[in-house]
């Protein structure tokens, strides 16, 4: 199976927002020590609008082996190594998609209850 995990938020702290487009915060406690653990089960993949290499090499930086798509010859469809995570901006099919921004879609009703404030 793959799962799907936000980057800011979720692991790069993201204490000040976007700020100057760096990434500057540490991991948020748990993160590294979370993605290696869906390693061992899943095929994790980084899903991100960040440019890919400075996250790829951010994680590189606090142990997790990752890479990027660019070098890879055709277009992946589908990530499916347990051994290092993809970093990517494109969202490739998932079981989960691990993400602090997440409405979880059940039905229409419940999202315009969730998103709008006064929904018809
Ligand atoms: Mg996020």
């Amino acid at each position: 199976m793959t799962i799907a995990v936000d980057f800011d938020g979720v692991i790069h702290a993201y204490s000040k927002g976007w700020a100057d487009g760096t990434i500057y915060d540490p991991p948020i406690p748990g993160a590294i020590e979370g993605l290696q653990q869906l390693m061992v089960e899943h095929a994790v993949f980084i899903h991100t609008s960040r440019a890919a290499r400075p996250v790829a090499e951010w994680l590189a930086e606090h142990g997790i082996t990752a890479c990027v798509e660019e070098g890879i010859a055709a277009p992946l469809e589908f990530w499916n190594d347990r051994s290092q995570v993809l970093v990517t901006n494109r969202k490739l099919p998932a079981v989960a998609y691990l993400d602090d921004r997440a409405v979880r879609f059940t039905s229409w009703t419940a999202a315009l209850h969730d998103l709008l404030p006064n929904p018809a």
